[in-house]
């Protein structure tokens, strides 16, 4: 017998794993490297938050277990954020309060999926969704948009890879990793779709506040109301309010759900850390300027990288209108000669930028579309322009 289990060994180490660990030894070695892996906002957490946790850290309420489902004030002040920000209206007995966006990833398809149960999943996906979906004993079925349309899938793909397994779509706008945000038209066609078939919608909302241009972040069950009784939101703290470390996600959706999700909590890790969820209370119920302030350094960036990158022969960028990433096509430079080798692939290439220009980007193999680089610009504008103009320098010589 296998000391590990199928189901565990079976976890696709991730892409970005390698250059990850690469990056954090050169830089251990003193390299000036600049890295644009990271997945969370490089401010510090607002002060009232702060406060708040510190406040909630002397207080006894806080020292004993408490309700796996979630503070009953925080489910509260979620259902009327929720309200407030996208217009979805749920009562607060339809929130889970989970540790983290990612747990309520993996709880909400623990909590649909039977095993061989298939869920569309939009690519360039997040590297999570796939995992999640596999260990809850699902199967991924990946269906691809590029960067002609932006990377947004229609319905006509989604039909295409419909079958009679089909349980749940996954959505994911603003997404990760490509900053595509999909206008009201397009999820109100998927949404329309979805009901027709009884397909069930997990929508990750956690860059809901993160856009730019004048768009807005579409919720799904409220441009298609009928669609609520089949659709779990996922949301969280993190990269709103620059809360990546206190853990604090949650689900909203069908009390039924919610109640067999809550259960399975129970059982899985009892009630999220109660400092945290305090924290979350006061990011939720507070006011949202700070945020905003936050989305305009974002913006600023945004700008600035989309336009360094597509000054780079053979890069092409399209502009991400939401979130914190840029995700350009490099295809057109795999298989070229830099400095004596041919990259044949974005892992390769990857590797290669690491080690000559010392910087460090995440190729798009970890979102299952090979041919690409996520850039993050959750870091400062200076190392920003530095970083870019290096690739830029290494990337010219490519014949
Ligand atoms: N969903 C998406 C699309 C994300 O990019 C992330 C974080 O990278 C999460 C969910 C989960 O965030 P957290 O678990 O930090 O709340």
């Amino acid at each position: 017998r296998s000391r590990v289990s199928a189901r565990i060994a079976g976890i696709t180490p991730s892409a970005t794993l390698a250059v990850d660990a690469k990056a954090k030894a050169l830089k251990a070695e003193g390299r000036p490297v600049i890295g644009f892996g990271a997945g969370q906002p490089d401010f510090p957490t607002p002060d009232h938050i702060v406060e708040a946790a510190a406040a909630a850290v002397r207080d006894r309420a806080n020292h004993g277990y408490t309700a796996a489902a979630g503070l009953p004030e925080l489910r509260e002040a979620i259902a009327a954020k929720t309200l407030r920000d996208s217009g979805f209206d749920c009562d607060p007995s339809q929130v889970l309060i989970t540790n983290g966006g990612k747990q309520a990833v993996y709880s909400a398809f623990a909590t649909l999926l039977d095993p061989g149960d298939e869920v569309l999943l939009l690519a360039p996906y997040w590297t999570t969704y796939p995992e999640s979906i596999t260990l809850a004993g699902g199967v991924p079925v990946q269906v691809t948009a590029d960067e002609s349309t932006g990377y947004l899938a229609t319905v006509e793909q989604l039909e295409a890879a419909r079958t009679e397994r089909t349980k749940v779509l996954l959505f994911n706008s603003p997404s990760n990793p490509t900053g595509a945000v999909y206008p009201r038209e397009q999820v109100e066609a998927i949404g329309r779709w979805a009901y027709e078939h009884g397909i069930w919608v997990v929508t990750d909302e956690i860059y809901e506040h993160l856009v730019y241009d004048g768009m807005t972040a579409e919720s799904m069950p409220v441009v298609v109301p009928e669609l609520a009784d089949q659709t779990l939101i996922l949301n969280g703290v993190a990269k709103t309010y620059s809360m990546t470390g206190w853990r604090v996600g949650w689900i909203a959706g069908p009390t039924d759900v919610i109640k067999a999700a809550a259960s399975y909590q129970s059982h899985l890790c009892g009630n999220v850390a109660n400092v945290s969820q305090r924290a979350a209370l006061a990011a939720v119920a507070g006011p949202l300027d700070v945020v905003a302030e936050m989305r305009a350094a974002f913006d600023a960036r945004r700008k600035r990288i989309v336009a360094l990158l597509s000054e780079i022969p053979g890069v092409d960028c399209p502009t991400p209108q939401g979130a914190f990433y840029a995700y350009p096509s490099v295809k057109a430079l795999l298989g070229k000669e830099i400095r004596g080798e041919r990259p044949e692939d974005t892992v390769a290439l990857a590797d290669l930028i690491l080690r000559e220009a010392e910087v460090a980007v995440v190729p798009g193999e970890a979102f299952g579309t090979p041919g690409y680089f996520r850039f993050s610009y959750a870091l400062a504008e200076e190392d920003l322009v530095e970083g870019v103009t290096r690739v830029g320098r290494l990337l010219a010589e490519a014949t």
